[in-house]
């Protein structure tokens, strides 16, 4: 399923069409704190070089639908999506259960263009998948084409909410994301998963195309950091994508 070089784990769907890409276990840098702190610029450059990118940019993921292209390197202020097209700058997002998305696709002159998503349920109740993935369109790319990796994440067996989450879901998605929603004997769970797949294929990719690593941070042992788990001493590991 997953490649594992150390603290760095791929995908075979990104890593078949040559992506620089990957996500850190808790062995890796931590990327927990300030992202304008300077132990964030050490991670996400050890990050970068690992993967062979030449240099990072990342965000202050606020639980938002902001979606921004960048072009230079460093800090690029609030967002919770970022993505480019500039040679040798990876993209690179953080976490604690909240699915991390990775997308890689070409432009019709055969030039790349990749991004990530924070898809933290009150980012994906705005839409922050479906957004990066317009935004990447309106950036030259083929949906059609795009390749996109769910990263470890709170999977539908753990991650659970208060009803006022399944409100605010319906009412910004609207009737049909009853069903990102399960009730069981213990609560109220929000398959966040099945919710960003919809979002990506609604905006064009192709289900065959989508790759839900399908590791539940919370339930499936210490190998990274959860928030649910750990409370406020988690650590955060990252993901980054780009070519
Ligand atoms: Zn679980």
């Amino acid at each position: 399923m997953t490649s594992n070089e150390g603290w760095l784990q791929q995908a075979p769907l990104l890593t078949a069409e040559n992506w620089r890409h990957g996500w850190t276990t808790s062995e890796g840098p931590d990327f927990r704190g300030d992202p304008t702190s300077g132990d964030i610029v050490v991670g996400v450059t050890e990050l970068v070089w690992t993967t062979g990118l030449e240099v990072g940019a990342w965000a202050h993921q606020v639980h938002g639908g902001r979606v921004l292209e960048v072009t230079e390197r460093g800090f690029a202020g609030e967002a919770d999506a970022l993505w480019s097209v500039k040679p040798g700058l990876g993209v690179v997002g953080r976490s604690a259960d909240c699915p991390l998305i990775l997308v890689g696709g070409f432009r019709p002159d055969g030039s790349r263009i990749w991004g990530f998503a924070h898809a933290s349920w009150r980012s994906t109740v705005q839409g922050i998948t479906a957004g990066l993935i317009l935004a990447m369109t309106e950036g030259g790319a083929d949906p059609a084409g795009l390749r996109a990796v769910i990263c470890p994440s709170a999977g539908p067996c753990c991650y659970e909410v208060r009803d006022d989450v399944r409100q605010t879901a319906l009412k910004s998605l609207g009737p049909g994301a009853a069903w990102f929603f399960m009730e069981k004997s213990e609560g109220l769970f929000f398959n966040l998963w099945a919710a960003n797949i919809a979002q990506m294929k609604a905006a064009g990719v192709a289900e065959e195309h989508i790759f839900n690593v399908n590791h539940c941070t919370i339930c499936g042992g210490d190998r990274y950091p959860s928030h649910r788990r750990d409370g406020d001493q988690a650590g955060r590991f990252a993901a980054v994508i780009g070519f």
